[in-house]
């Protein structure tokens, strides 16, 4: 007996690719894949963050693996400094998309709308080319904080987090080059991985999810540049979320649909819409190694004209204080300051050119990298300065051992056997965990009490 009501497998029968025999059996078998995407910027080679287990290349991602078991993340201190994101691999043909639709060359605006927890707005973090502005927005407000502590964790310089509604992202328009749409759905795609979730699947969730996905699109797409590309994408199976989506596109706004290349090994199923013949690419988790996905690239119609100029100028902080914090930086003279209520904030130049604007429009979560507080004395540093890769490297350290590096993130006590005295980063296997405090008898943890481990101690894997 299958777990999936038989009106769930009967809506999909004729779709394209689906073969309800070997679905029902991959879904049955409980089968559990476990990826990760590596941040390039601070760990390269996967077989040395999980020298436990095999892993193994996903092939349509430059820095995605496959694990051979589920380790307990939350006990990798790893994790906690952003060293990979854990991210279902067939999401991950996103960075296939955009290789082949964006060029990366070149900086770009970019928009990913529907961000929390985040997944997307990394791997775009880490493929778009370096100068870019990318907003990563979420309209749920608790949603929103997760995202800016996922780009915190990933140390992200280029990244605004907002929390807005779609509707508010019509204010500025024709400013984005790129436009990511991972709408929500009826969720069919991860059925596998969360049983408990097909409870609440219905044909009726799935109209309304394809009527909320026409809207959210329908009120983000003016951000859009004529010539930009959008890229959809949904973890459902349902044809009304997919490829009537991608008709509707097609008809209401003229996109232009474009064809990605896959290789057949991949497994990928690719689709063309019944009315348009619009190109989308399914993940079915009985052919390819991941779990249920849907993606479709489109370029909105026109030519792209002048990016249009604002006069809006973003204050920065002065010279001499700015001064004060380079040396706190791997790079001078690369990034601009300003303040927020007290707190120095660096800015890629981009975002100092365009945050005042950002500003006006919507509301802005987190931008750029808190550095700290500029006190007459001294900076008081940043969490985020300490996970950001733009961190000067030769600043005082300690590297601890797993045991004191869990206390530390569980905002413990910790001892140092040697330590100079003042800001001090703890690191673990090379990488920032955060700050501590030495002074002359002890040692004050600033890790992030929101962010600190919770859970008494690790659990199997
Ligand atoms: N892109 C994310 C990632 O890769 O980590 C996952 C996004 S999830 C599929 C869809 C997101 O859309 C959720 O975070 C959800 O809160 C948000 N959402 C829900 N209703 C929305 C709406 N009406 N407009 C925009 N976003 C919405």
């Amino acid at each position: 007996m299958s777990f999936l009501p038989p009106a769930f497998t009967g809506s999909l029968k004729g779709l394209p690719g689906y073969n309800e025999e070997t679905f029902l059996r991959v879904h049955a078998s409980g089968a559990r894949i476990t990826s990760v995407r590596l941040q390039p910027r601070k760990a390269g080679d996967a077989a040395a963050l999980f020298p436990q287990l095999e892993t193994e290349r996903v092939p349509w991602s430059h820095d995605g693996y496959y694990l051979s078991s589920r380790p307990s993340f939350t006990f990798d201190p790893q994790f906690h400094a952003g060293a990979y994101y854990v991210q279902e691999a067939s999401s991950m043909f996103l960075e296939a998309a955009v290789r082949q639709t964006v060029p990366l060359d070149t900086p770009l605006k970019a928009l990913d709308l529907c961000a929390a927890p985040g997944g997307k707005t990394t791997l775009l973090q880490a493929v778009l080319h370096p100068d870019s502005l990318l907003v990563a927005n979420e309209v749920i407000k608790p949603r929103a904080a997760v995202l800016a502590d996922n780009i915190t964790r990933w140390g992200a310089e280029n990244v605004v987090v907002t929390n807005n509604d779609p509707r508010d992202f019509a204010r500025l328009d024709e400013y984005f080059d790129l436009l990511n749409v991972d709408a929500p759905c009826s969720g069919s795609g991860l059925f596998r991985r969360d049983p408990e979730a097909v409870q609440e699947w219905s044909l009726d969730n799935v109209a309304l999810c394809s009527q909320r996905q026409q809207r959210i699109l329908a009120d983000a797409l003016p951000a859009l540049k004529p010539g930009g590309t959008l890229i959809y994408s949904t973890c459902s199976y349902s044809q009304e979320e997919d490829e009537q989506i991608a008709d509707w596109l097609v008809a209401e706004f003229g996109m232009e649909s474009l064809p990605l290349q896959t290789q057949p090994q991949w497994g990928i199923v690719a689709t063309q819409s019944p009315q348009h013949g619009a190109h989308g690419y399914r993940f079915y988790p009985d052919k390819v190694k991941g779990e249920g996905f849907f993606i479709a690239c489109f370029r909105k119609p026109g030519e792209p004209g002048t990016p249009r100029a604002h006069r809006l100028k973003t204050a920065l902080l002065a010279a001499k204080d700015a001064a004060r914090l380079t040396p706190w930086l791997a790079e001078k003279d690369v990034f601009a300051f300003t303040d927020h209520h007290g707190e120095a904030i660096l800015l890629t130049p981009a975002m100092a050119a365009d945050l005042a604007f950002l500003q006006k429009h919507l509301y802005i979560r987190k931008a750029g990298v808190k550095m700290g507080q500029l006190t007459a004395k001294e900076l008081v540093p940043d969490h985020q300065l300490a996970l950001s890769t733009a961190v000067a490297a030769g600043l005082p350290a300690v590297e601890l051992d797993l045991e004191n590096a869990l206390r530390y993130l569980r905002k413990e006590d910790i001892r140092l056997d040697e330590a100079t005295k003042g800001w001090t980063l703890m690191r673990f296997h090379g990488m920032n965990l955060g700050w501590a405090k030495v002074l002359p008898n002890r040692v004050n943890n600033y890790y992030p009490k929101e962010m600190r481990i919770l859970k008494a101690s690790a659990p199997d894997a």
